[in-house]
């Protein structure tokens, strides 16, 4: 009798053993703001040779608007903005005043305002344990839907360390070793938008971000689980340098009308005081439409799975290829303007950021077309093997070629 329990007890080790060891560990690394193309200028030594090695898809595809936190919640979501509710960095909540901005720490925090189910609260019900080296939405402050281990962001944190604190904790033992990590870095996307896509300074940016992207690759090589780990790199958008030529202060054209205006740039929403001044301020928009278009919420194109959201305001102005929106606050400082932005349609392809996988799931030196950043929350589902949510606007089927079927 002993002997049989001793036996089954052994096998009882041993299953386990075999379960921890089989289960895959999956990085996702987002450059903010690395342009598709920036992989071509013969800069990135680093990511080529991990690309060559992997799966290199021509581009990954932003949902609209192709802006930081919408993009970077969509590929953890697997949801169009219009259905996570991160509609923009910045949002206007008319039904109770609350605002939500990037660089508002506590808006940020607020779980009302995100309704999607990130890929880390996926895995999390279903035992997996998750870690954020930031991500946009990690800071989420209920418990229950945040990464298991979550830093508070802090832009200037070096960048060497974020990478050896993520390593750090795939050499946690193993009951605490996270299976995912999310790792975040700004440098392309601020130097992108400081100096132009052709400057010197962006050029050093996407070298720097490609020597961290190296680093960390060498890093996971020396670990003993190095076998079982994938890494995704991938951008959340790209980039356009701004016409100065065709900048539009908005405030100009509906100065006699009360209103209260959202954002600048590539989207600009506006909440009309009245019916009323609704009316009016559109049908002076559609008269005045020159470098952008004008749209009533209900009557913006499908094209956009953007116009459903119940904070989405009654009137949408989207910039034309290469043009600004601005209000008076802007125009004041003279239009002093970044060099270059993002935020326009998602098929304009210098919008585009990057998509990279390597690791034992994916397919070896693999080129494909663009892929769609939705899809990669479903795709996350698949390589742990566990159910994506219902809802989601994202399709496993479209991106599951990439894998290796082994
Ligand atoms: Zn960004």
């Amino acid at each position: 009798m002993k002997i049989k329990k001793l036996y089954f007890a052994l096998v009882f080790i041993f299953i386990s053993f075999l379960n921890l060891h089989s289960k895959p560990y999956v990085i996702i690394v987002s450059f903010d703001g690395f342009r598709w193309d920036y992989l071509n200028r013969n800069i990135t030594p680093n990511l080529n040779e991990i690309l060559n090695d992997g799966v290199h898809a021509l581009s990954l595809r932003p949902s609209f608007p192709s802006k930081t936190f919408p993009n970077h919640i969509s590929i953890l979501t697997g949801m169009y903005p219009d259905n996570h509710g991160i509609i923009s960095n910045n949002i206007k909540n008319i039904f109770n005043g609350k605002r939500y901005r990037i660089g508002n720490n506590k808006s940020v925090t607020e779980p009302e305002w995100y309704q999607g189910e990130f890929f880390w609260e996926t895995a999390e019900r279903n035992g997996i344990k998750t870690a954020s080296y930031f991500w946009p939405g990690s800071e989420i402050s209920d418990t229950l839907r945040s990464p298991n281990k979550v830093k508070p962001y802090e832009h200037n944190f070096p960048f060497i360390n974020r990478i050896d604190t993520v390593v750090s904790w795939l050499k946690l033992p193993i009951q605490e070793r996270p299976q995912f990590i999310t790792l975040y870095f700004h440098e392309t996307d601020s130097k992108g938008h400081d100096f132009g896509t052709e400057s010197d300074e962006i050029n050093e940016a996407i070298a720097l971000v490609d020597s961290l992207a190296g680093y960390l690759f060498k890093q996971i090589q020396e670990l003993p689980i190095k076998d079982s780990v994938n890494i995704l790199f991938v951008s959340d958008h790209g980039m356009q340098n701004i016409d100065k030529n065709k900048i539009v202060n908005v405030e100009e054209l509906i100065s006699q009308y009360k209103y209260d205006l959202v954002d600048s740039g590539p989207l600009m929403q506006i909440f009309p005081n009245s019916e009323n001044d609704k009316e009016n301020i559109y049908a002076e928009l559609k008269r005045n439409e020159k470098h952008f278009k004008a749209y009533l919420k209900n009557e913006l194109p499908d094209y956009y799975h953007f116009g459903k959201h119940p904070l989405i305001a009654p009137i949408v102005l989207i910039a034309d290829y290469e043009a600004y929106l601005v209000n008076n606050r802007i125009s004041k400082r003279n239009y002093d303007l970044s060099a270059a932005t993002h935020g326009y349609a998602k098929d304009h392809i210098n919008m585009h950021g990057i998509f990279i996988a390597n690791g034992p799931a994916f397919n070896k030196g693999m080129k494909t077309g663009t892929i769609w950043n939705i899809d990669i929350y479903p795709l996350l589902c698949e390589l742990f093997k566990i159910t994506p949510r219902s809802n989601i606007d994202g399709k496993i089927d479209r991106i599951r070629f990439i894998l290796n079927n082994e």
